[in-house]
């Protein structure tokens, strides 16, 4: 068992699934200016085995301690794949494309939000810019052929 001042804790590591590994407890606490008004809190485990940082949701370094992998688990996120990162950088440079940009944003959310960093935020924003964008392209497709019929008529 560890506390505070030795912040280990056995957990079932979402990045590389080695069940019951050592991790390195890390917590980082986000501040309002020079006072001490907490914002937020984010509470990491970086894995003894790969080595990769995972992410707890919904506990806070203190709660960690005393509980056992499996409670762990369900609070535990791992970081984005290298497919998942790709898709994620392939999204935000394509979100603009009207149709197109929305399918491959979709598909880089999917594989994405159960990950934590920057790849998640990169593939929401590209979701959320993607979405307008879709709704236009398909307005196009209707307004085009419309238009050219009654240029036709
Ligand atoms: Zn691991």
């Amino acid at each position: 068992m560890s506390d505070a001042n030795d912040p280990t804790t056995a957990i079932h590591c979402p990045a590389c699934h080695e069940r019951d590994v050592l991790a390195t407890l890390r917590e980082d606490v986000w501040y309002l200016g020079p006072t001490a008004w907490i914002l937020g809190r984010e509470c990491y485990a970086k894995c003894s085995r790969c080595g990769k940082e995972s992410m707890f949701y919904g506990v806070t370094l203190a709660e960690v301690f005393g509980q056992t992998a499996d409670e762990l688990s369900a609070h535990l996120v791992g970081p984005a794949s290298a497919r998942a990162q790709t898709m994620a950088a392939i999204a935000l440079l394509t979100c603009f494309l009207p149709i197109i940009g929305f399918l491959l944003a979709r598909k880089a959310w999917r594989l994405n939000r159960n990950a934590h960093g920057l790849s998640k935020q990169t593939s929401m924003a590209a979701l959320i810019v993607s979405i307008p964008m879709l709704i236009s392209g398909l307005f196009a497709l209707i307004l085009i052929p419309v238009l050219l019929l009654l240029k036709a008529t």
